[in-house]
């Protein structure tokens, strides 16, 4: 009966992505055929064909995107103010567990319709995309795959509909792309857990209800050492630390959070004890999907306003536009973008049909993150001096796209998972 009720709400929400849009195509309705690497001609084919639902998401979340969130981003960024109202409507888009089953309060599409999403919302706003991307991939995903149905009842479902907000702490003071190197330690004691240690750089932290952390449980065992836990927000001995003053994304919190003898109860367990390097790796090949949607909304957003920046602004008695180096930037921003694309819709195909795809996630944020740097970055110098100054969003987009090099891994990071992938063969 509760479960048929979750099914209806999801539906419901489903309908309303979908509502009012009428069948629509674009450029990205072109077929492809892409192999990956070593995986020759028995490797599926893709077909980049999106079906009619993920168009009609795509039109409706881009709708969204355009009438509530897009007017809103620069008053945000300005003001470094966490979107409550408009994370509250993405929620009742079904946009905080997009490709989690509708059983467990998702709205219950694919991958590919999350990357779709991801991107259309980034657009708007960087920082609704992190805070999406976050509750998403790094929180709820690794609580469907690696929870037990009562974890998934009490910690994924409300999360899932987006009624509470979810965070992900791997990093630390003194460990990022370390990871095994965490000191934060978990020890049972009957039947709890107590945790101590910091997190570092944790999105969402300030405003989330819980927080799916990783913490060594045997010491000198370096990965194998480390376990994954679902911490409730209000536990007792949890507190949030530092909140970060930031470059970009500045609507997104960032704090770190302090663990003094926390205690949580020994059913917050994700997984196997020392499988946690397992459970964070495993969520990260998903999470980097979404970072490479992020940098390709906030790539095209850039792209989007120089284009119409070099239509407008004259030079030497005529439009911008009509320069060949401006027509030159603007070929290669294309050119980029669509590739990134390509990238992180593989890496996302391939996740929906259960293929393995670490190294085509890396290579997707990988391309996506640096690509959407570069465009920002030529975005900002078609704007000339009204590039640098606040009076145009060119300045925000290049100081948005910067992150996405670093989190979830950074550029260097993904480079070592593709080159193991490459030198295996
Ligand atoms: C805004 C923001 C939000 C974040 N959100 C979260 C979050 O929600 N949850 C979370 O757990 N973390 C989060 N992080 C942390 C982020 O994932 C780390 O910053 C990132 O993984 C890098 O770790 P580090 O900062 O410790 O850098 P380090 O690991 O110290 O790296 C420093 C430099 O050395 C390079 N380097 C390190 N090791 C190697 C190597 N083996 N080979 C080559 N180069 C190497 C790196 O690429 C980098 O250039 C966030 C960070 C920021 C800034």
């Amino acid at each position: 009966m509760q479960n048929d009720d979750w099914n209806g709400a999801a539906r419901d929400r489903r309908s309303k992505i979908a509502n009012g849009v009428s069948a629509c195509s674009d450029v990205w309705a072109t077929r492809a055929r892409l192999t990956t690497l070593g995986q020759g001609d028995s490797f599926p084919r893709m077909d980049t064909e999106l079906t009619p639902e993920q168009e009609m998401l795509k039109k409706s979340v881009r709708d969204f995107a355009d009438g509530v969130i897009r007017p809103r981003a620069h008053e945000l960024d300005e003001k470094g103010e966490f979107p409550r109202a408009i994370v509250k409507q993405m929620a009742e888009l079904g946009l905080m567990g997009v490709a989690i089953p509708e059983r467990w309060g998702g709205a219950g599409l694919d991958a590919l319709s999350y990357v779709l999403a991801m991107e259309e919302i980034s657009r708007g706003c960087a920082s609704c995309g992190v805070i999406m991307s976050v509750n998403n991939s790094l929180y709820c995903d690794p609580i469907l795959k690696f929870g037990t149905d009562a974890q998934r009842e009490k910690w994924l479902t409300p999360y899932a509909r987006g009624e509470k907000l979810g965070c992900y702490a791997l990093s630390e003071p003194g460990s990022g792309s370390d990871a095994a190197a965490m000191k934060t330690v978990a020890k049972r004691s009957g039947n709890e857990w107590i945790l101590n240690g910091t997190k570092n750089f944790i999105t969402n932290a300030a405003e989330a209800n819980a927080c799916v952390l990783y913490a060594m449980t045997t010491m000198g065992v370096g990965h194998k050492g480390i376990s994954g836990f679902i911490v409730p927000m209000d536990a007792p001995g949890v507190r949030i630390g530092k909140v970060e003053k930031k470059l970009g994304i500045k609507a997104s919190s960032t704090c770190s959070i302090v663990l003094e003898d926390a205690r949580i109860s020994g059913d917050g367990l994700i997984g196997k004890e020392g499988e946690g390097f397992k459970v964070a790796m495993a969520t990260l090949d998903g999470g980097r999907i979404g970072i490479a949607a992020q940098a390709l909304g906030i790539a095209r957003a850039a792209l989007e306003e120089a284009l119409q920046y070099a239509g407008e602004r004259e030079a030497f008695g005529g439009p911008l536009n009509q320069l060949q180096a401006i027509q030159f930037m603007l070929a290669d921003c294309a050119t980029e973008l669509d590739a990134a694309r390509l990238l992180t819709w593989r890496a996302a195909w391939l996740k929906d049909r259960g293929v393995r795809h670490s190294q085509e996630s890396a290579m997707a944020k990988l391309y996506a993150s640096e690509a959407s740097s570069r465009i920002a970055n030529r975005a900002l110098q078609i704007h000339g001096g009204y590039g640098y100054v606040k009076d145009y969003a060119a300045e925000r987009h290049w100081r948005d796209a910067r992150i996405t090099e670093i989190y979830e891994g950074t550029s260097e990071i993904q480079r070592l998972v593709i080159a193991r992938g490459v030198l295996k063969g």
